[in-house]
């Protein structure tokens, strides 16, 4: 069995082409919930949602948010009669959403997303790193921004000073999804606001001392291949490298994947972790994100 720390975009990259290497009943994906909170009277698990339907073969992968050749007609509804939301929700991704929401009224939300996992017909296991919702706040040079503000309204434009967030619970199984599996798979997601929430959860460093940790470096050269990443490492005085993602991780990591451009920093990762591969990480193509997931298994001990 292999676990799958993920956000959602990078990893879901790599996933696409982890589920076609090995049987998608040998992973569990443990999805970052950070950034969840209710929009438009719906619950947004964005990451989680991503996951579910990059293993579904359904999600929109220009965007790596909703469900691929959705329409728009509540959103645009919404706004026609004067209550716009700030996330563009597409038709069949808000009846994924008002689901959870209904479920969430019986159920935790690993339930609920246990049970969609089941309708989509996945085998793997999808799991939010928690049930409780986590409060985010970025902080920028003008002011204090919710997540989704800084990312959407704001278009990630701000100069970040520091990111903070609450620690909230694991959910129960995490732990022994990491102490059973065969290795854990860090995917190249964001280290700080998808990756760090999650093994900042009570117990989940130590789990992951005891398995074999693999992972894959979300920045190439000085900067983020998409997304904040570098701005939030950058406030967090992280150094915006595969070495500053190598010693963010360095408590627990074994193996570590870096693209073929940073050739030159092979020495200096080493320095952190014992075992470092260099290799093509630029996932734009389903071959490429084959390629990776192969050489990925092919070195888990
Ligand atoms: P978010 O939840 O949408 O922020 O997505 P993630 O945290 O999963 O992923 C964001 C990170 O993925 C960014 O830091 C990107 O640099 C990284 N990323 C996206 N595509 C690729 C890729 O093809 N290769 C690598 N190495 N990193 C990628």
């Amino acid at each position: 069995m292999i676990a799958v720390l993920s956000g959602g975009t990078g990893t879901p990259k790599l996933l696409q082409g982890l589920k076609e290497v090995i049987d998608p009943s040998e992973l569990t994906i443990v999805v970052n919930t950070l950034e969840n909170d209710y929009f438009a009277g719906v619950y947004v698990s964005a990451d989680i949602d991503t996951v579910l339907y990059t293993m579904a073969d359904l999600i929109n992968d220009e965007l790596w948010y909703g469900i691929k050749d959705d329409t728009f007609i509540t959103h645009e509804q919404l706004e026609d009669i004067g209550c716009p939301e700030l996330l563009r929700i597409g038709d069949k991704d808000r009846a994924t959403k008002i689901q959870k929401t209904l479920l969430m009224e019986k159920y935790d939300l690993a339930k609920a997303c246990e049970i969609q996992a089941k309708n989509m017909g996945l085998t793997c296991r999808v799991i939010p790193m928690s049930n409780e919702n986590s409060d985010i706040k970025i902080i920028t040079d003008i002011g204090e921004l919710e997540f989704h503000d800084f990312l959407i309204k704001h278009q990630s434009q701000p100069e970040v000073l520091d990111v903070k967030f609450s620690k909230v619970a694991p959910v129960e199984d995490i732990i022994d999804v990491i102490n059973n599996s065969d290795a854990v798979i860090i995917g190249p997601s964001n280290p700080i606001t998808s990756i760090l929430p999650i093994i900042s959860l009570e117990g989940i460093i130590e789990a992951l001392k005891n398995t074999h940790v693999i992972a894959v470096s979300p920045i190439i050269g000085s900067g983020a291949v998409s997304g904040p990443a570098s701005k939030f490492m950058k406030a967090l005085d992280v150094d915006v490298s595969a070495v500053g993602v190598a010693s963010l991780y360095n408590e627990f990591l074994n193996t570590m994947v870096i693209d073929t451009k940073d050739d030159d920093k092979k020495i200096e990762v080493n320095q952190i972790v014992n075992k470092v591969i260099v290799t093509n990480t630029i996932m734009n193509n389903l071959d490429a994100k084959k390629n990776l997931a192969k050489i990925i298994i092919e070195n888990i001990p």
